[in-house]
């Protein structure tokens, strides 16, 4: 027999309230609002697919009546090998989303407060909610990540600070010295979460130093994600590195067998064929030129590419021709972009860096576009 629901007892069960106040992620559209399908330029996914390799490793990746590595022996000890670090010292993760939600997580809760830039990745606000911390936002400087004004906004409730770089949607990025300042003024008990999710399109010699960092501090994790250059975004499939007692948290909370079997199998194919990555890093580095030049030649139309260390190019719309307007004529021609009004971005547009041909037609689109508003 159940008690009598007396008038305090509420009718249906009650979510948290810092669960209840999540906007929940908005994620890249392929459509368009008639439903037609759209050249998908709004994801930073990568233009040339995704590994040969990969591919085959996909239709051979076992036995799918088993479950999979819990510990995904193979693909930490690649990854490892790749980048010179001990295997106990990654993680995996579903996504690099899984990692920095269990690094708010496991060291933020109702009463904390969470760090992270103006204009920062999505995921950090929805992260820093759904475990009760509180989120806190530190002005950027022309849209850049500003770190004296993230270290000014630190409180004595900080636990967690994310930051990533380069950074999405605005493809700003700092440098060594001001990752080693930021790190500095950091309070030893506040994590600092570097998200690298574009850090394989960063030349190499404006390295920022962040897996240094990872390998030295006790309180930095540096997360990465195969679902950009590697282009394995619909296997899910991240990584993180950091001290042995950052990881071994990060281990009791993930999801035991996290890694589906096929996820397992195109990553480690994946990090076989370096060869695809420096291809995927080369044809974005000579896009992302050629398609901010073009930009930067209706500057008297208001149109302005911001700096971009990654895959995409934010642009700020000043002119007769808005934001808004450009992502709907665009779709007319048949590409969705990124139009970010809910980031709060209303006079901006993410492009994603495609193929050679459609950055011929978005940069003509764009300039036929902006030459007619005038
Ligand atoms: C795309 C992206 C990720 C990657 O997320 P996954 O869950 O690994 O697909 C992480 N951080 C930033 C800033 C990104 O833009």
């Amino acid at each position: 027999m159940t008690e009598p629901a007396n008038a305090a007892t509420p009718d249906r069960p009650q979510p948290k309230p810092w669960v209840a106040a999540i906007h929940a992620y908005v994620p890249g559209k392929s459509t368009g609002a008639d439903g037609q399908a759209l050249i998908k330029l709004s994801a930073n996914e990568n233009p040339l697919g995704t590994s040969a390799a990969a591919q085959a490793a996909r239709h051979d990746a076992g036995d799918q009546a088993r479950y999979p590595d819990p510990d995904s022996v193979a693909l930490r000890q690649a990854l490892g090998a790749l980048h010179g670090i001990a295997p106990q010292r990654l993680v995996m993760g579903t996504g690099s989303d899984e990692l920095l939600n269990l690094a708010a997580q496991a060291y933020a809760g109702p009463g904390d407060d969470v760090v992270y830039v103006r204009y920062g990745f999505s995921v950090y606000d929805i992260a820093a909610r759904r475990c009760g911390a509180m989120p806190i936002v530190a002005p950027d400087t022309d849209y850049g990540t500003d770190v004296d004004a993230l270290l000014a906004a630190v409180t004595p409730a900080t636990r967690v600070v994310f930051l990533a770089n380069p950074n999405n949607p605005t493809g700003s990025y700092i440098g060594r010295d001001a990752i080693a300042r930021l790190h500095a003024g950091l309070r030893p008990d506040i994590l600092l979460v570097i998200d690298q999710a574009y850090a394989e399109y960063v030349d190499a010699a404006v390295d920022d130093g962040a897996l240094a960092l990872a390998a030295s501090a006790t309180n930095v994790l540096v997360t990465r994600t195969f679902s950009k250059i590697y282009g394995l975004a619909g296997e899910r499939v991240g990584w993180a590195t950091g001290d042995a007692a950052l990881v071994d948290m990060l281990n009791r909370i993930r999801g035991p067998f996290n890694l589906s079997l096929s996820a397992q199998a195109t990553a480690l194919a994946a990090v076989g064929d370096q060869e695809f990555v420096a291809a995927s890093r080369d044809h974005n580095t000579r896009e992302r030129a050629r398609f901010v030049a073009s930009l930067t030649a209706l500057g008297n139309h208001g149109v302005r590419p911001l700096p971009s260390e990654a895959n995409f190019v934010l642009i700020e719309f000043t002119g007769a021709l808005t934001a808004q307007s450009a992502y709907l004529g665009l779709m007319d021609h048949g590409y969705i972009t990124r139009w970010l009004p809910g980031q709060g971005l209303p006079q901006c547009l993410r492009i994603t860096i495609g193929t050679a041909a459609q950055m011929d037609e978005i940069a003509d689109a764009l300039a036929q576009m902006a030459g007619s508003a005038a």
